[in-house]
């Protein structure tokens, strides 16, 4: 077995993204939910990706939970490392991006890397070191007002010089422009001269590829998912690998769709189920009044599942969240609806059903952590930046974890059609 890549994401769903970008690329990849404690079975993998939940946590507690990913997966001694962390670089003055690549370098005893978070597929673009989010930078994107990580400034040079020990470098467009020798070339001035980091501009995906076929001889990278996208050609990996890089054990039985995001796309997404599948409307008011709804719900689950595939929502539109958050509070609102969606997944998992998928970032990463999944196979992609996967262990389950805004309106039925 060869880990080529070994890739430490900041949060559940960036790791679920780009282990899908690495599978599309022909990477057999896996997901690891934190650093593990058992060995996960790594025969025929080729990426790993561990995902962590440091991005809006203390920088020290940030770099600590990095640098224990990091000696994990140096113990499988991987070709190349990668940090993963969000296209619109969310972190504050404090980090936790430079703390983060600060220490992996040091860990690796390595003086240099990169910062690449462009995504052009999704609008993300860096242009003389500052950020765009769809031609609008990103510090009037939305992001400024962002309630953990506010980006009030584009220019990601300053951002991450005010995280990290040293002067921040620019290897700007025009160099991009000229290809793959300027790109090194520029990175060796840069090594030379001490500087440790270089914010790479990118506009396109070729820039990326370019930036990708670059960075070979780095042994730490760091971006988002979108640097991925021509790692591969760096590698030599037996091309038969590539066609078998998405397959997944085939499961059993029907599928249960459980849905505990209220985002302007789930929304839409849950309304076109609810036409196509039995559904149960998980109403919060319902579970506040009545201690019993939660049971007429596994129940409705259980009966429902053994004859076709089912969605059980809690999904809202905006006026009817804001009601049941004035009533319990923004915190205990969220602990209710994600408690009582785990309590149904997890009885549905225990009559035998095999295939899930969740919608909500929150709420996918309760639910994973309350089945004991611990390790995922990242399989076919359903829409960008989400995949089916399936974990290991006895009972594998078939997984599809979508947070908020991402698919188009008829994702549901698009997951159910791949997984027949
Ligand atoms: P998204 O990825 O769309 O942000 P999340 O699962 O991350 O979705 O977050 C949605 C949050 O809203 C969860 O904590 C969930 O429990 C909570 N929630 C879901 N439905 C309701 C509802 N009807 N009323 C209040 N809170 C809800």
């Amino acid at each position: 077995m060869t880990i080529y890549l070994g890739c430490i994401a900041d949060d559940f769903t960036g790791a679920t993204d780009l282990g899908s970008f690495l599978v599309t690329q022909g990477f057999r990849t896996i997901q690891l939910n934190g650093v593990p404690k058992q060995e996960p079975d790594l025969s025929e993998i080729e990426a790993v990706v561990i995902a962590l939940k440091t991005r809006t946590i203390a920088p020290k507690v940030a770099v600590k939970q990095s640098l224990a990913a990091l000696e994990k997966l140096k113990s499988w001694d991987c070709q190349q490392y990668y940090f993963k962390y969000c296209s619109t670089f969310d972190s504050t003055d404090n980090g936790n991006i430079g703390p983060v690549i600060d220490a992996l370098l040091d860990l690796l005893g390595e003086v240099f890397t990169i910062a690449c978070p462009a995504l052009p597929v999704n609008g993300r673009t860096v242009y003389q070191g500052h950020l765009f989010v769809n031609g609008v930078l990103l510090s009037e994107s939305g992001m400024q007002d962002h309630p953990l990580t506010p980006m009030t400034d584009p220019n990601l040079v300053r951002v991450l010089g005010r995280q990290v020990r040293s002067g921040v470098g620019l290897v700007p467009l025009e160099t991009v422009e000229a290809g793959v020798h300027a790109i090194r070339n520029a990175f060796q001035v840069m090594v030379i001269t001490g500087v440790r980091y270089a914010i790479v501009d990118a506009l396109t995906d070729r820039h990326l590829k370019d930036i990708g076929t670059a960075v070979k001889t780095l042994k730490l990278i760091t971006g988002g998912s979108g640097l991925s996208i021509n790692l591969r050609n760096n590698f030599d990996i037996p091309d038969a690998h590539k066609k078998s890089a998405d397959h997944l054990p085939k499961l059993p039985g029907n599928v249960a769709m459980l849905s505990g995001s209220c985002s302007t796309m789930t929304r839409e997404q849950v309304a076109r189920a609810k036409d196509k599948y039995p559904s149960f409307y998980l109403d919060p008011s319902h579970l506040i009044e009545n201690p019993q709804f939660i049971d007429k719900a596994i129940q409705w689950a259980l009966e429902k599942v053994t004859q076709d595939s089912v969605l059980i929502y809690s999904t809202s539109a905006p006026e009817k969240v804001k009601t049941i958050q004035d009533q319990l509070g923004l915190e205990k609102a969220g602990e209710l609806v994600e408690s009582s969606l785990k309590k149904i997944a997890k009885a549905l998992a225990a009559a035998g059903v095999r295939k899930f998928v969740i919608a909500g970032g929150e709420t996918s990463g309760s639910i994973v952590k309350a089945l004991n999944v611990t390790v995922m196979r990242i399989g076919p992609e359903i829409a960008p930046g989400v995949p089916w996967t399936v974990s290991q262990g006895q009972e594998p389950l078939a997984l599809a974890l979508k947070s908020g805004n991402f698919g188009s309106p008829d994702f549901f039925e698009q997951a159910l059609e791949l997984i027949k």
